[in-house]
């Protein structure tokens, strides 16, 4: 999506409002860029609607450039259709508190009540019991028994041969005994919505009303996340969902879709094997991942910075063959002021609000007006050679850009310090790339 908001960002920049022809031409891309990420058809139109309504005549809000702020729609209005943060659990008022884990065979159901109860027992103080309820797979009460042993908890297993909703009415019973306030039943699975598996599920929920129900969801699942999720949703009624696998490659659109189709809170994701890779669901971070921007600054940095890859290309190439001149400084410098006032683009970055002081940060804008200003009065030869800046030309140049002496001779300075910068960088490149091709 980068690449194309991108595109379209150049198109309405410099506007003061939001137009209805700018807006419809950017959703054409952003329906684009969500179905690539897998998000579910009609949950894209619905997007596309809402922030199509929110987005047309809106006036641009001084410290954003259109383009940002059409970026910031799309994102508010994605984290929006994803609710809130909601990693709390709903206890019984009488415990035990049961947790039941349904979903698809490898969806990461019995990893997912090992990191569970590893949060329960740690943040809310809990003791719970795990249930092997997956009879189908030998291994898998194993597994659960083997993570209950990694996290010191027990498990309640009856091997094989006993039916799940007996397990799970003797699992209930155990808990009493042996006061565990938390019950998580790790059920069976299937590759496929079958309707056995499904009447099993219904069985063991007849038992005693689970307080939750979770859809335990591998984020790699592409459209056919919706159907799985609303099967499961309208057969049982799950009310949150856990998203595992996070911390593969996946855009994760699967998200967005399970959220919109059924209405249910994602609680939490999984970010990994290990049994503490469970984390509270952040729907901001996750409105980023499905827009494909690593962070909101790298999209807005890119738009606004107008660099074209051939631009870029001939960029290092100046950098490469030391023919960088003040020519270039000055367009380098009107590009980063383009990108709007740097201590409110500062702010932005993702982790901002963590570095001290920053909140009170301002940026000398001042001094790259002056700097622009200097090299404006320089003449043509003396921005591609400045060797030839001497003393009386140094007293011109500051005269005419009303500066003084010292700053034509800091703006020099400079200019040199980062010349022979890019000449130590280009040659370390080299040295990397003449090292890669060694055997
Ligand atoms: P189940 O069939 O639903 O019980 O799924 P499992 O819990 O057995 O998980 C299936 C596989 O997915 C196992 O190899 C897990 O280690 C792996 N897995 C589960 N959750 C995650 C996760 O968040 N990240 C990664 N990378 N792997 C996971
Ligand atoms: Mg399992």
């Amino acid at each position: 999506l980068a690449e194309r908001l991108q595109g379209t960002l150049q198109k309405i920049k410099g506007k003061g409002k939001i137009s209805e022809a700018d807006v419809k031409e950017m959703m054409k891309d952003v329906r684009r860029a969500l179905i690539e990420a897998d998000v579910n058809l009609k949950v894209v139109k619905e997007f596309v609607k809402n922030v199509s309504e929110r987005a047309v005549g809106q006036e641009v809000m001084k410290s954003l450039t259109p383009g940002q702020h059409v970026i910031k729609i799309v994102k508010d209005e994605l984290t929006e259709l994803m609710g809130g943060e909601q990693s709390q659990i709903s206890f019984a008022t009488r415990p035990p508190t049961v947790i039941m884990m349904v979903g698809l065979q490898g969806a990461g159901k019995t990893t997912t009540t090992g990191k569970l109860a590893n949060v329960l027992r740690k943040k809310y103080n809990k003791k719970p019991l795990l249930v092997a309820a997956d009879i189908y797979r030998p291994a898998a009460i194993k597994q659960l028994e083997t993570l209950g042993k990694q996290l010191s908890l027990p498990v309640f297993a009856l091997g094989t041969d006993v039916s799940p909703v007996e397990i799970v009415k003797q699992a209930l019973e155990h808990a009493k005994e042996e006061h565990h306030d938390v019950v998580m039943i790790d059920t069976a699975g299937r590759l496929h919505i079958d309707e056995t598996l499904m009447q099993e599920l219904k069985d063991i929920r007849a038992i005693k009303e689970p307080d939750e129900i979770f859809l335990v969801v591998d984020a790699m699942t592409g459209q056919d996340a919706v159907n799985v999720a609303n099967n499961f949703n309208e057969t049982l009624g799950i009310t949150g969902v856990l998203l595992t696998k996070l911390d593969g490659d996946t855009r994760g659109g699967a998200a967005l879709s399970i959220r919109s189709v059924t209405q249910k809170p994602i609680k939490f994701v999984g970010m990994g094997e290990k049994m503490d890779a469970l984390e509270a669901f952040h729907p901001e971070r996750m409105a980023s991942r499905i827009l494909g921007m690593g962070d909101m600054m790298s999209l807005i940095e890119k738009a606004q910075a107008n660099v074209d890859e051939e631009k870029a290309k001939e960029l290092e190439e100046k950098f490469r063959t030391q023919s960088f001149t003040f020519d270039d400084f000055l367009e380098q410098l009107s590009q980063v002021k383009q990108m709007g006032p740097l201590d409110e683009i500062l702010k932005m970055l993702p982790g901002a609000g963590k570095i001290k002081g920053l909140e009170n940060a301002k940026v000398d804008e001042k001094q790259m007006d002056r700097v622009e200003a200097i090299i404006y009065s320089m003449t043509a030869k003396e921005k591609t050679t400045p060797e030839i800046i001497n003393g009386p030309r140094k007293k011109r140049i500051a005269k005419g850009s009303g500066t003084s002496i010292q700053d034509v001779n800091r703006l020099l300075k400079q200019f040199e310090d980062m010349k022979k910068m890019m000449k130590q960088m280009t040659n370390m490149q080299q040295k990397g790339k003449k090292k890669m091709r060694m055997p």
